[in-house]
């Protein structure tokens, strides 16, 4: 499987700049406005543009996060969300369990709700080896705080500074939405909260297919709709929607509502079905000798020429 830094093309020391540029140049190609083949791969593109971006803007952060002893922890999540869900700028709620702010020690993992300077890394926050190789590795003995708490620990969290906590947010996620950061949701980590960051993947629709923002879908019509025409209601995902049959509509033909589809901005899609001639497979006596009278009347006459009897 080709990493992230492969589809997209550029190096893993790429700086945020290269990255943005080397999605521009697939956008450009891939986009689904100018090739329509190419839908697939530009949703992966970008899937993978805002998670690159996401982890050089951590990375980015680190360094001095390390040496200025680490603030927060980003939370990332993976959310399942369903069509309905995004089509019509639903609040979706979210219960997300990150470490909290320990109540009894205000965080600092002493009884005193005091902290002292970590023997192993003097307070750099850095481990030894790292400190020789000025890699970027925290001190293993507190985690990069640079700071222990003072003993005794505390009870409630075990020294730790943090207990599990419940976060409740609503997100309303978009057609386009791939990721969601909330600013400090995320864990708590040397004083701060980090932020929460929700990836979120589509799932499968039984029924319908967005494509842009247009919503792809059939309809089951019977043989005397198809000849008569009608209007069917129909429930498009959780809204009612009327879809006009024309007379003599043949199976595999396709009905466009403009406008009919999901909403970004101001960018509207359309809601394009399939129409689909279902034959009856048990009708009534009546049905039965209504048919038997149009079969005899199509028998004799000669048209129209594509009905060969
Ligand atoms: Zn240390
Ligand atoms: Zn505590």
């Amino acid at each position: 499987m080709a990493s992230d830094y492969e589809i997209l093309g550029v190096d893993e020391d790429a700086s945020i700049d290269d990255i943005k540029k080397a999605y521009r140049a697939l956008a450009i190609k891939y986009h689904p406005d100018k090739n329509p083949e190419g839908k697939d791969f530009f949703q992966i593109v970008s899937a993978v543009y805002k998670r690159l971006l996401n982890l050089k803007r951590s990375v980015n952060k680190k360094p001095e996060r390390v040496f200025k002893k680490p603030t927060g922890i980003d939370l990332i999540v993976n959310l399942d969300i369903t069509l309905e869900e995004i089509a019509w700028g639903t609040k979706r709620p979210i219960r997300i369990q990150r470490k909290g702010c320990c109540p009894d020690c205000n965080g600092t993992g002493s009884q005193k709700k005091a902290r002292r300077t970590c023997n192993s890394c003097d307070g750099s926050g850095l481990s030894g080896i790292a400190k020789i190789l000025k890699n970027k590795n925290p001190c293993s003995i507190c985690g990069g705080r640079g700071q222990i708490p003072e003993e005794p620990y505390c009870k409630t969290c075990r020294g730790e500074g943090t207990v599990p906590e419940i976060v409740r947010e609503t997100i309303i996620p978009t057609p386009y939405s791939e990721v969601i950061t909330i600013a400090e949701k995320g864990n708590y980590f040397n004083g701060v909260f980090g932020d929460l960051i929700i990836f979120l993947k589509r799932k499968r629709h039984d029924h319908y297919e967005l494509k842009g923002l247009s919503l792809h879908g059939s309809v089951e019509i019977t043989p005397a709709q198809a000849i008569l025409g009608d209007t069917i209601k129909k429930n498009v995902l959780n809204r009612p929607q009327s879809i006009r049959i024309h007379q003599g509509m043949q199976h595999g033909d396709v009905v466009t509502i403009q406008g009919g589809g999901l909403q970004y901005g101001t960018h509207v899609g359309d809601l394009v079905i399939t129409v689909r001639i279902k034959t009856p497979v048990i009708i009534s006596k009546e049905e039965t000798e209504l048919y038997e009278q149009i079969l005899k009347i199509e028998k004799g006459t000669t048209w129209p020429k594509v009905l060969k009897i």
